[in-house]
């Protein structure tokens, strides 16, 4: 909610100020302006909006789910319609290009399509006669109170990601979103509004450490979906564990594509551009390490390198490929790497500090880089740059390029691109990463599936959306019962009546 430039919080499915008068500035990337100020809560303020949640989640257990799949129904029918309109704020606050913001909601969508199914999903077991006249049954039951936090780089998707299942699930929700794109969240909560959602179900607190640290101690809060990066993410898991709360703390990555030599190189390079520098890098699923099997790498580094050429830098709302960066502090680290590759000895292929752009002085800029020749101690190669930094690593043989995407310490996502049927099914099975694409650059899994990373890519051991996300977001409950037969029923039985 945009009050004369302030960002306020929603609560009790209206806009809502608190008590704290903390605040952060909100850029509009593309120009380096300050396009807001965002309230930032106290404690306090995330204790009144966790109490909020905590009234509404009396009744809506007890909504049936009848009229919890409609209300979804009807938010999913909004969403559609307003995709631009929730991209558009993305692309002011973000800068991804416009149609890379309406794809992520698109994403998200999918995730509420999903969660409309929810009679069928919370469907439980009933087995009759277990034991003579005893039957036994399971229910899933919601949690309560749940908290998701979110990162700046999927502002409408990473909380739709959980918000509809939580939601249809019984739940009531608050939502900490990004400090730095706080206004996505916001139209999404007044879709939420326009549905029909009883008020109070679905709230949103901004903020910062300070609220996330509330929330992780609430005993109201039951359950934490987080999404950041890995140390943050480690935080969070170890904090909201011990406090005995439910939690899965999806954290950074390293994405690697490994190209073996029969690959289609065409195909390969128009992959690494897109996964590489799409949304300027800043995608948990993005490839950053592009593992290349000789003799291949001199002709892949030239496609993608021509490629690079042609792609248009600028404003997102101006039709380019590519938008700016988070924040100049963010854009000033992600170039730092750029003198600690050239200083580790990579060759820096494409200098992204050189690449025209289309867009204002101010803004947050820096081009695609491609840096070849890059060696696994190299910083550029060990650490989470989350920019549009490509790293190509050369390697002789497939288990040598197996064997280094193995002993890195993320796990989110990778692919391999071949046309060899075998090396790609032993690639899926060997390797030990969550997301696996084979000739697809991004496998981000379907809203059917769940979506989560292995080793410090996800702390927890519950994927996010799909069945996982049902069973995070509720408890299970088995009920052993017998009925006594009345004396009644037996007699009826014995007189004769047909049943
Ligand atoms: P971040 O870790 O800085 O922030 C994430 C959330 O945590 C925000 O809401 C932020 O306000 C809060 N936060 C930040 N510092 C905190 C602290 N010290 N204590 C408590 N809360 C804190 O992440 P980001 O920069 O917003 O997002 C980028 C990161 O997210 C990247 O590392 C990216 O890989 C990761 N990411 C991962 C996935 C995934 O699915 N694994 C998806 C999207 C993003």
């Amino acid at each position: 909610m945009n009050h004369g430039g302030k960002i306020v919080h929603w609560v009790e499915g209206k806009p809502w100020e608190g008590s704290s008068e903390r605040t952060g500035p909100v850029f509009d990337p593309a120009t380096g302006e300050v396009s807001g100020d965002v309230l930032l809560a106290s404690a306090v303020d995330v204790d009144q909006a966790v109490d909020a949640a905590s009234r509404a989640a009396v009744s809506w257990r007890r909504a049936s789910l009848a009229k919890r799949s409609a209300v979804l129904f009807r938010f999913r029918e909004l969403l559609a319609e307003r995709v631009d309109e929730v991209a558009a704020v993305i692309t002011a606050e973000h800068g991804k290009v416009l149609s890379d913001a309406a794809g992520e909601v698109q994403r998200g969508l999918e995730v509420a399509e999903f969660a409309c199914g929810i009679p069928h999903l919370l469907k439980g077991g009933f087995s009759e006669n277990a034991s003579t006249n005893l039957d036994v049954y399971s229910l899933r039951q919601p949690l309560g109170v749940v908290a998701v936090i979110s990162p700046f780089n999927f502002p409408a998707m990473v909380p739709l990601w959980f918000v509809p299942i939580a939601i249809a699930c019984g739940n009531t929700v608050v939502l900490k979103p990004s400090e730095r794109d706080p206004s996505a969240s916001l139209l999404l909560a007044e879709l939420w509004a326009e549905a029909g959602l009883p008020d109070g179900v679905f709230n949103v607190v901004h903020g910062d450490k300070e609220a996330v640290d509330q929330l992780l101690r609430h005993d109201d809060v039951r359950a934490v979906s987080f999404v950041g990066s890995t140390p943050v993410a480690q935080y969070v898991y170890e904090t909201a564990t011990r406090n005995g709360k439910r939690v899965q703390a999806l954290g950074g990555a390293k994405n690697h594509m490994v190209v073996l030599p029969d690959a289609d190189l065409d195909l390969a390079a128009d992959a690494a551009v897109n996964a590489g520098f799409g949304s300027a890098g800043e995608r948990c699923m993005a490839v950053s390490a592009l593992v290349v099997v000789e003799p291949v790498a001199d002709q892949l580094v030239a496609k993608i390198r021509e490629r690079i050429s042609g792609l248009r830098v600028g404003d997102g709302r101006q039709a380019c490929d590519m938008g700016p960066l988070i924040t100049r502090s963010h854009r000033d680290r992600v170039a730092s790497y750029l003198d600690a590759g050239v200083a580790a000895g990579a060759d820096l292929v494409v200098d992204g500090r050189k690449h025209p752009i289309e867009g204002a002085a101010d803004g947050f800029w820096l081009g695609p880089t491609l840096f070849d020749r890059v060696t696994p101690d190299m910083s550029i190669y060990t650490d989470e740059i989350f920019g549009p930094v490509l790293s190509v690593l050369r390697v002789a043989s497939y288990d040598d390029a197996l064997d280094l995407v193995n002993r890195n310490r993320y796990g989110n996502g990778t692919a391999i691109f071949t046309n060899d049927g075998g090396a790609a099914r032993r690639y899926q099975s060997e390797v030990e990463v969550g997301m696996v694409g084979v000739n697809v650059p991004i496998p981000v899994p379907v809203a059917f599936y769940s979506f989560g990373g292995w080793k410090a890519s996800l702390f927890g051991d519950s994927h996010a959306y799909g069945a996982d996300g049902v069973h995070f977001f509720t408890r299970s409950k088995v009920v052993t019962s017998r009925w006594p037969e009345t004396g009644r029923a037996s007699q009826g039985a014995t007189n004769g009546v047909s049943l």
